[in-house]
């Protein structure tokens, strides 16, 4: 309990006066290599609780490709084909902007859920977090052993035994990762298109099995070697952390007013009070003996911690809130029978000032207003939305065609989609000038969340017709009713 040994990473200088941490990455050694981790296993009452999120997590990432909505899986980002599905609910070229509101109304949220609980995110839903932390790294665990193991086996000789340990590591680690990258794939092409390629005839899908295969190989770099690196330097979230939360941001903070000054226990019991008590605090201001905070300076807050930093230096970029070192912390707390918490969730004005954390701030508010009106905006668009729309082109390479009666005809292509959940009868019309459509293979009847494509002539009168270009209009009808009305331009000669 009292071992203060710092990890080598923390292996400080002594004339730094412990400011290191604020110039260095604390997995970036002084020559530029990499520093590799070895946190130690966490339990507690936080690890439990993330273990069961974890598992329920990882269950729904998994599911969700196959879980389905009014027919349509839940989530679904084709960008292939431009179709995005979102609870169900289709999204084609045509909602661009209604999926751009959503998503700024997505990006506001994140930032006023930043703003107010720091990188809580990370620590409790990121996939990067959960694959790393509660899958790969317990199955480290369970066939290298504890951090100290680790470090042996890795600077042990090659032998069979390592072998056979780093052998089954890394086949499981790959054997994950191939099932992570068909996951992933699911949720760009879909389940049934990912069933085909790993049914059908391999020399089919040469396309999609490279995916599987770079997929595999990117997300077993990533989970063997890269690992918090991910969260350190590569995640654009992770970097914006320092303009999203402000010293009123809950995050996961060490109590400096209750910790400080920290001293190990045998310091502390070779100063003992006149009664024969140990110093502590007990955040009594008025105790004029209190020489010590509750901090022993044992170093378990930061053996835990996956990336490799110490907590009691205060918020920084690397901390992804994974409240490991909250549970190191408290185990030390409860032996030596001081209060838990003292690395908690709090904010830093709350920890300066003693006060509870206040969770609405200007900012925050001004945040809320934002978020309430762009969502707002997401629920009208959505809300709005015509049933089916129609994207009506002349068809390229074409000018006119001159008929007898001083008439004249263009050919248009229709692409029409229904964004509803049942089939629907359509007809286009021309709503003007007056004229006639001749369809030429365009479906009378949509499929539900489909799309239909076809072609079709218009005839106008010369009489009609503006010089070279005349607007024209068209409507997508159904059941007799306008739905949708689309503008186009009608070709016809200089001087019909
Ligand atoms: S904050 Fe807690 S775990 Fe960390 S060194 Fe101090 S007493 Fe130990
Ligand atoms: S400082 Fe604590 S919460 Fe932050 S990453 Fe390290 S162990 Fe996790």
């Amino acid at each position: 309990m009292n071992s203060s040994t710092k990890p080598d990473n923390l292996a400080l200088d002594p004339s730094d006066k412990g400011q290191r941490f604020r110039d260095t990455v604390s997995t970036i050694s002084a020559e530029g290599r990499r520093n590799w981790l070895y946190p130690r296993k966490p339990k507690g009452w936080y690890y439990s609780a993330r273990s069961v999120v974890s598992w329920v997590l990882i269950g729904f990432l998994f599911a969700g490709p196959f879980l389905k909505i009014n027919g349509q899986p839940i989530i679904l980002l084709n960008i292939l084909d431009r179709k995005f599905v979102l609870f169900g609910t289709v999204f084609w070229t045509q909602d661009f902007h209604i999926l751009a509101i959503g998503m700024l109304a997505l990006i506001i949220f994140i930032v006023l859920f930043t703003a107010i609980y720091g990188r809580l995110f990370c620590g409790w839903v990121c996939p990067q977090t959960i694959f790393m932390e509660m899958l790969f790294r317990k199955i480290e665990y369970v066939i290298e052993g504890d951090a100290p193991d680790q470090k042996r086996l890795n600077r042990s000789p090659f032998t069979a035994s390592k072998a056979l340990k780093k052998g089954a590591k890394l086949g499981i680690f790959f054997a994950i990762s191939f099932l992570i990258a068909n996951m992933f794939l699911a949720y760009i092409i879909g389940a049934e298109a990912l069933w085909e390629i790993v049914t059908d005839d391999p020399r089919e899908h040469l396309t999609g099995l490279s995916a599987i295969t770079l997929f595999s190989f990117v997300f077993f770099g990533v989970f063997t070697r890269f690992r918090e690196q991910v969260c350190i330097v590569a995640c654009p979230y992770g970097r914006l952390q320092s303009v999203l939360v402000d010293n009123s941001s809950i995050a996961v903070t060490y109590d400096f007013a209750r910790g400080e000054d920290r001293a190990l226990l045998n310091a502390r019991q070779k100063e003992k009070r006149d009664d024969g008590s140990v110093f502590f605090t007990n955040n009594d201001k008025a105790d004029t003996a209190r020489k010590y905070g509750d901090c022993i300076d044992c170093y378990q807050c930061v053996k835990v911690c996956p990336t490799g930093i110490d907590i009691r230096d205060g918020i920084q970029l690397e901390c992804i809130n994974c409240t490991a070192c909250m549970d190191a912390c408290d185990e030390i707390m409860v032996k030596t029978d001081r209060p838990t918490g003292l690395v908690r969730y709090a904010s830093f004005n709350s920890v300066k000032e003693g006060t509870k954390t206040r969770l609405v701030t200007p900012r925050i508010a001004g945040y809320m207003a934002l978020f309430t009106i762009v969502f707002g905006l997401f629920v009208y668009f959505l809300g709005t939305r015509p049933d089916a729309e129609a994207v009506i082109l002349r068809e390229p390479g074409r000018t006119w065609n001159e008929l007898t009666g001083g008439a004249y005809s263009n050919f248009y292509n229709v692409k029409i989609f229904n964004k509803t959940l049942n089939d629907k009868p359509v007809e286009v019309r021309l709503l003007h000038p007056n004229g006639e459509i001749q369809p030429l293979g365009v479906p009378d009847n949509l499929p539900a969340h489909d799309l239909v494509e076809g072609r079709f002539m218009v005839f106008l009168h010369g009489s009609e017709l503006q010089p070279g270009r005349t607007p024209i209009e068209f409507g997508l009808f159904s059941d007799g009713r306008l739905i949708h009305s689309v503008s186009s331009v009608f070709i016809g000669p200089q001087n019909p």
